[in-house]
């Protein structure tokens, strides 16, 4: 047994600055949505390219769950409506169809990229489908040009799940501002790229589609908060267009967002020193190893994804055994959805349908990467992961 520190799978990156900026926020007086917010929104899209003329919204919400829901209303999606999904996912991507009254059409990855398959794309839409929803899975953005194409033919909207995806690129663009796209969702979660405890951000090109998720995350009110407290007219006085949502984020939480903005950068640079660590040191080993992202295209590496390979001689289950023994903590991403009891049985789902998700499933593990995680606890992992691995 190791006496040294356990490496958790995760860990939030929280310097002073951010608690100095929540404590500000604290002490303002005003700590739900109002400057801190508005101002996050603005740098956020300044971020991704958007100019001051307001082409590239950002809208506040407080979880990446929260934004897919409203995009996904935003866009009209309700009753016998379907949206094409990866089963590589967390059940969050999906769920939010059903809150509306429609249904999962889940599709098989590609073996590479373990991002959903183009291909089986195409084949699952029917007379029903309303929306395709790819996951940038780990990090890597999918082959948003064969997506944008299918939907395109079919008339389709896409609606991209970016909550692995900040801050990666597509073909020089970055992911949030992408061409053919209607939304795209970053999530704030604990142990995503960036955090602010609890949050999310929805970024679209599409003014009508903006107008909508500001007003359905607010109870649908028909102007948002901030401006209820800004503008000219009587505070007091508002109009309610529709039965909305509470999904806005706090000051807060925006306040936090803000400093994590600003260090996005050169924590997205820790992670691409630690990932590429990770490639160059276990290349020897029988393990499938993450795919890069293509030439001239950016990786925001949230996971560190492993596969067993053929040539392995130990089960995944005996590799996150022998690691935890080590004190170093993993995760699996995930057990795919078609295993999973509520979408399984509502679709009456079998593991044959999903060969690729099936043999990743089976074969995957999740290693510690995470920004604060320091270089002698990168050599324990990639040590432990060797003698676990033979
Ligand atoms: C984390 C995550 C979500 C949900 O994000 P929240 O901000 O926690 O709601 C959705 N999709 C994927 C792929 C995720 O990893």
């Amino acid at each position: 047994m190791t006496e040294a520190a356990f490496i958790p799978f995760a860990r939030p990156d929280i310097g002073p600055a951010e608690i100095e900026a929540v404590a500000q926020a604290m002490r303002s007086g005003w700590i739900t949505t109002g400057p801190q917010t508005r101002a996050f929104e603005q740098a956020f899209s300044a971020f991704l390219g958007g100019g001051s003329d307001g082409d590239l919204q950002a809208i506040a919400v407080n979880s990446a769950t929260a934004g897919l829901h409203l995009a996904l209303e935003a866009l009209g999606v309700g009753p016998g409506d379907e949206v094409i999904a990866p089963t590589l996912t967390f059940t969050a991507t999906v769920e939010v169809a059903r809150y509306l009254g429609a249904d999962a059409a889940l599709v098989d990855v590609d073996p590479v990229t373990l991002n959903i398959d183009p291909a089986r794309i195409e084949a699952a839409i029917t007379a029903r489908t309303k929306v395709i929803l790819p996951v940038h899975y780990g990090g890597l953005a999918c082959d948003m040009q064969a997506i944008g194409a299918i939907a395109q033919r079919h008339g389709l909207r896409v609606v991209e799940d970016a909550a692995h995806a900040l801050p990666a690129t597509h073909q020089g663009a970055p992911v949030g501002r992408l061409d053919g796209s209607a939304a795209t969702v970053f999530s704030f979660y604990a142990n995503k790229t960036m955090t602010t405890g609890e949050g999310g951000m929805v970024t679209t090109r599409d003014a009508a589609v903006a107008h909508r998720l500001r007003v359905m995350r607010l109870h649908g009110i028909s102007r948002d908060a901030f401006d209820r407290f800004s503008s000219k007219t009587p505070a007091w006085y508002y109009e309610i267009v529709a039965p909305g949502f509470k999904y806005n984020m706090t000051d807060v939480a925006a306040a936090m967002g803000r400093v994590q903005l600003q260090r996005l950068p050169q924590m997205h640079q820790r992670r691409q020193q630690l990932a590429g660590r990770y490639l160059r040191e276990l290349a020897d080993l029988p393990l499938v190893l993450p795919a890069p992202a293509p030439a001239g295209q950016s990786h925001a590496w949230h996971l560190f994804v492993i596969r067993l390979s053929e040539r392995a001689r130990v089960t995944r289950d005996a590799v996150i055994a022998a690691l935890a023994q080590a004190g170093i903590g993993t995760s699996v991403h995930y057990v795919p959805l078609h295993r999973q009891p509520y979408w399984r049985d509502r679709y009456q789902l079998r593991p044959e349908q999903f060969p690729q998700a099936e043999q990743a499933y089976q074969r995957m593990l999740s290693i510690p990467l995470f920004t604060a995680m320091s270089d002698d606890e990168q050599t324990r992992v990639i040590a432990a992961l060797r003698a676990s691995v033979r």
